[in-house]
């Protein structure tokens, strides 16, 4: 492993593969709390069917214990945008729930998340969340060898703003992940191409975005963890895992690596 200017680090194939085991993990554990999401249930029930499922499958809740955060996934209901503490809430019908979650496999970080909705919800949290998975996949797609990080950043805000009036955090942001789940560099969801660090192989990115149906604004609750919408509108969030090998695009937590969506984008598919 070696590491680039701005701390930025470099992954080995091997290391690689180390983290596509535990983006599995938590693509796994996701697609399992999309199937458990229902009204009725609390968010700290989800948050226990994704610590046993990661820890049944030999990796540790990266989120448990960070920065002293209790839950081994985030769980951000409705105005809650990221970063909620799972708990005593109970799930309701017409609710958008987002979940984040991270999972460690032999010391390599996989982080994804996904917004879900319960029931029937409103035709604008259908489009909402919809977009904002668009908008992570457009990101995802601009990455391409030689490129700068902030092609991903263009990408995703010219995608949302195509779509109509939604706000894009900007105080929080996608970042290189690997040995630990945050590292430089950051990965906003809004600016200019063309800037950043350059995209090399061996490089692993989240990209995140956090999208509202009303303004950017956002405080943070006295809880000092759970971000809201300061006008109270709600939110989505997507976020993925990936890397660029010489062959194409690798995304690390989706189950089936993104060829999926990669190739509808006319990226290369880049897994193993
Ligand atoms: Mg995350
Ligand atoms: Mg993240």
């Amino acid at each position: 492993m070696g590491f680039l200017d701005r701390g930025v680090e470099i992954k080995t194939p091997d290391q690689i593969d180390g983290m596509r085991k535990a983006g599995l993990v938590v693509g796994q554990t996701l697609e399992l709390l999309r199937g458990s999401v229902r009204a009725g249930i609390t968010t700290g029930e989800l948050d226990a069917i994704a610590e046993d499922n990661i820890r049944s499958s030999g990796a540790t809740p990266s989120f448990k214990g960070y920065h002293g955060f209790p839950g081994s996934i985030c769980a951000s209901v409705n105005d809650e945008v990221v970063h909620g503490i799972p708990g005593d809430r109970v799930i309701a019908e017409g609710d958008v729930v987002s979940i984040d979650c991270g999972a460690i496999v032999d010391g390599w970080h996989g982080d994804a998340a996904i917004t879900v909705g319960v029931g029937p919800v409103r035709e604008e949290l259908t489009r909402l969340m919809r977009v904002t998975e668009e908008a992570m996949w457009r990101g995802i797609a601009a990455a391409r060898l030689g490129g700068r990080v902030t092609d991903i950043s263009h990408a995703v805000e010219r995608h949302v703003r195509s779509q109509g009036r939604y706000g894009i955090l900007e105080d929080y942001t996608g970042h290189g992940i690997g040995s630990q789940m945050h590292q430089p560099p950051n990965v906003p969801n809004y600016g200019r191409p063309g800037k950043g660090p350059r995209l090399v192989e061996g490089l692993a990115l989240a990209v995140e975005p956090m999208i509202t149906l009303g303004t950017k604004d956002t405080s943070t609750l006295e809880d000092d963890w759970t971000v809201v919408t300061d006008d109270g509108s709600w939110a989505a969030h997507f976020e993925h895992t990936f890397t660029i090998t010489a062959r194409g695009t690798w995304v690390l937590t989706a189950l089936d690596g993104g060829e999926a969506a990669l190739t509808a984008l006319g990226v290369p598919f880049g897994g193993r």
